[in-house]
């Protein structure tokens, strides 16, 4: 069931989310961009894909009502779907150039550049624990990879509520750079018992704690599954032949995409010395470790 999401919404006293109208296979009904406070400025999450004025239109409106303008711009990760509109907010609302625009570093640390920002742009760089204040609201933010290697969330103290990014979607399962640490990631969030998750995709929730445990547990049974079938084979295994009896029952058409799904684990299995890979004529194998 997909939950219709309007273009604009105050979903509590200091949280409007705004759509950032770039619907698709991978973001769902769009990225969600966020405005958070309550005072005359304040901290903008995400900003949507570059080159869509629909969303420029409504952030421009929200801002107007709420007699606003920005403060910061909090990037949740670098993807486009979350970074693309930097540029566009700032020379369509004509922020100064000192508004600052932060993140967490890539991680292995590299140079990194905004899109459309002509080197004028840069980001301010986040640690761990790091509070950013405005009237209204505390957020605080955490590193989060897994997702991407510089993913991070931000708390807002007032409500216990987290802005998870991609980290935990509003509908479905997300997708994963490195599962090791996604579960690390996963576990720091249920750790720390939020009652809300405002999500970069779909609608919030409200059921916070058994959402992502919800995340942690598909990933462990899918776990689990691996490590069966390589024990009852016995004999080094291709990640296909695992996708081929796990996903005997979807049509072959999603197997590419299932494998890539089930190499994140494999990796995620050996780094924990769970399984050993062989390498033989550049093909990967698997098998337990007795
Ligand atoms: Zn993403």
């Amino acid at each position: 069931m997909t939950a219709f999401l309007a273009q604009t919404e105050q979903v509590s006293p200091r949280v409007i989310r705004i759509l950032g109208c770039n619907p698709g296979a991978f973001t769902l009904q769009g990225t969600n961009s966020y405005v958070v406070g309550t005072g005359d400025k304040r901290v903008l999450i995400d900003t949507g894909d570059k080159e869509k004025p629909e969303y420029i239109a409504n952030l421009k409106k929200v801002l107007k009502e709420s007699g606003a303008t920005i403060q910061e711009i909090l990037t949740t990760h670098w993807h486009h779907d979350h970074t693309g509109g930097i540029a566009d907010i700032f020379r369509e609302l004509q922020l100064p150039d000192d508004v600052k625009i932060s993140k967490f570093p890539r991680n292995p640390v590299r140079e990194e550049t905004i899109v459309g920002g002509e080197g004028r742009l840069k980001y301010n760089y986040l640690n761990d624990g790091d509070i950013i204040k405005t009237e209204g609201a505390t957020l605080k933010a955490m590193h989060t990879p897994g997702h991407s290697d510089d993913h991070m969330v931000l708390f807002l103290v007032e409500e216990n509520a987290v802005f998870t990014g991609d980290c935990i979607l509003g509908e479905g399962t997300a997708v994963f750079e490195d599962l090791l640490t996604y579960m690390q990631s996963l576990q720091k969030l249920v750790d720390s018992a939020p009652d809300i998750l405002y999500p970069g995709h779909g609608p919030f929730v409200s059921d916070a704690v058994a959402k992502i445990q919800m995340y942690i547990d598909h990933r462990n049974t899918r776990e689990e599954q691996i490590m069966d079938v390589l024990a009852k084979n016995g004999k080094p295994m291709e990640s296909m032949d695992i996708v081929k009896i796990l996903y005997a029952e979807v049509g072959e058409h999603l197997h590419r995409g299932a494998e890539v799904n089930v190499r994140n684990h494999l990796t995620k299995l050996e780094k924990e010395n769970k399984i050993y890979k062989i390498n033989s004529d550049m093909i990967l194998k698997w098998k337990t470790r007795h």
